[in-house]
């Protein structure tokens, strides 16, 4: 049998029925931007491999360091041990992140961090002596992950809650954000979150969110002023505030967190996705001293999390060497090229009538189609471009490595204008509004 056989036969892909028939391309190695598929065809890369591989694929200075640390360890257990790669990583996250994270917590993946971090805010405020503060506040239209908790805010329609009401925790949805990116946030965009702190606050234990760019759940870019509104606000209500920065960390906005954008500190942050460079998986959540301490001081005065393979050595050592290699780089310039390529590139799609939006920010550009795209009959389209671009839902949207260069950067988004273009045809390439699949 080859490969794509077996590959169907018994693995079950992301988002994915068995035995559906999706198209699955194997992939024989990678390098720089481009990916090679096993029949020698090769892919410029739109997606950085779900954001995380800002440096392109097989980059010699993080092959070096995960060899370097192969020498010495590739795992050992975190409870009672620690490491250099881990304490360094912490160190460096520390200082590049905002004002006020002190203290680091490592997790295996974004969903796992998303729920070590609310459980903090929960075990925080069972310390502060408010144990009725357990629910989460959120916009709708966000995304934080697949396990149960983070899934409970995540968009429920987009996130598929009708399916797990039974088991799933219920948080408190608010309208999203509504100003754009740029705009002013005026009293009006703040009346359903004003509304429903004050009625919810004392079930409250923090506000999750993703600051400027919501991902997964939509591709919105919204205005700074509304995070800081919210920072405000929490303030107000003694609630913390929870910034998912999975995916808008390292450098994807123009900035190197999002909430620099508002210029905010938030309370408990999340990090992973590009963490690595997109070469293992590891996340973090970052806090400050007092959250820590205020656990600490609480009722069992230990924070209740440990995964098997926290601070993975290899990840962490990989990670130092990720970091240093962006903060050493032209990083803002590159981003914002990277912007302007994809705004000019793009722009022919908003003269298409089924294209009801095209929106640029950082090293992300979003095509957003009025019905949503059939995956299974969109994506070899991409392929026989020459690029690999996943849409979901209504969205065509591009995330590349921000080490791309402009040929290859204006060939990608040529190839997503010719695709979007043939999709006028509605029949055979849209599905109807909410079956489209969800990555
Ligand atoms: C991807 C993502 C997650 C989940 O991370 P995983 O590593 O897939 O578990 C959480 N939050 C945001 C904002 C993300 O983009």
């Amino acid at each position: 049998m080859n490969l794509l056989d077996r590959d169907a036969h018994c693995v079950w892909h992301p988002y994915s029925a068995m035995g559906a028939g999706q198209p699955t391309f194997p992939v024989a190695s990678a390098a720089g931007v481009r990916i090679r598929l096993s029949d020698g065809r090769e892919l410029i890369d739109g997606m950085s491999s779900w954001w995380s591989a800002i440096h392109g694929y097989n980059h010699p200075v993080l092959n070096s360091a995960a060899r370097r640390q192969l020498e010495d360890m590739a795992h050992v257990m975190f409870g009672g041990l620690t490491h250099a790669p881990a304490v360094t990583l912490a160190e460096r996250l520390i200082d590049v992140s905002p004002e006020g994270l002190e203290i680091v917590f490592f997790a295996d993946s974004g969903s796992v961090s998303v729920e070590a971090a609310m459980k903090m805010a929960i075990q925080y405020q069972i310390a502060r002596d408010c144990p009725g503060r357990q629910r989460f506040l959120t916009p709708r239209s966000g995304y934080h992950g697949d396990t149960l908790h983070a899934m409970s805010v995540c968009d429920p329609v987009t996130g598929m809650h009708r399916f797990f009401e039974g088991v799933m925790p219920r948080q408190v949805f608010v309208a999203p954000p509504a100003p754009r990116y740029g705009e002013p946030c005026e009293p009006i965009d703040l009346a359903s979150l004003e509304a429903a702190l004050a009625r919810h606050h004392e079930e409250l234990a923090a506000v999750i969110l993703e600051p400027i760019v919501q991902g997964a759940g939509g591709m919105r870019f919204y205005s700074a002023d509304y995070l800081a509104a919210v920072r405000r606000l929490c303030d107000e209500y003694g609630l913390l505030l929870i910034a998912d920065e999975i995916a808008t960390g390292f450098g994807r906005t123009g900035r190197l967190f999002a909430c620099e954008h508002a210029g905010i500190a938030p309370d408990i942050m999340t990090v992973g996705k590009a963490l690595t460079g997109g070469y293992m998986t590891l996340a973090a959540v970052l806090t400050t001293r007092e959250v820590a301490d205020t656990i600490g001081r609480g009722d069992p005065g230990l924070f209740m999390h440990g995964p098997t393979f926290m601070a993975n050595p290899l990840a962490c050592a990989v990670a130092n060497a990720s970091v240093d290699l962006l903060l050493e780089s032209p990083w803002q310039a590159r981003v914002a090229a990277i912007e302007e390529g994809l705004r000019d590139g793009l722009s022919p799609c908003a003269e298409l009538t089924h294209v009801a939006d095209v929106r640029c920010l950082g090293a992300i550009g979003v095509v957003e189609l009025r019905a949503p795209v059939n995956m299974q009959q969109v994506q070899p389209l991409f392929v026989e471009e020459g690029v690999w671009v996943r849409p979901f839902g209504r969205l065509v949207y591009l995330m590349p490595p921000f080490v791309m260069e402009e040929d290859d950067l204006a060939a990608l988004c040529a190839a997503v204008v010719s695709v979007v273009e043939r999709l006028v045809e509605w029949e055979g390439y849209c599905v109807p509004a909410g079956a489209g699949s969800p990555i």
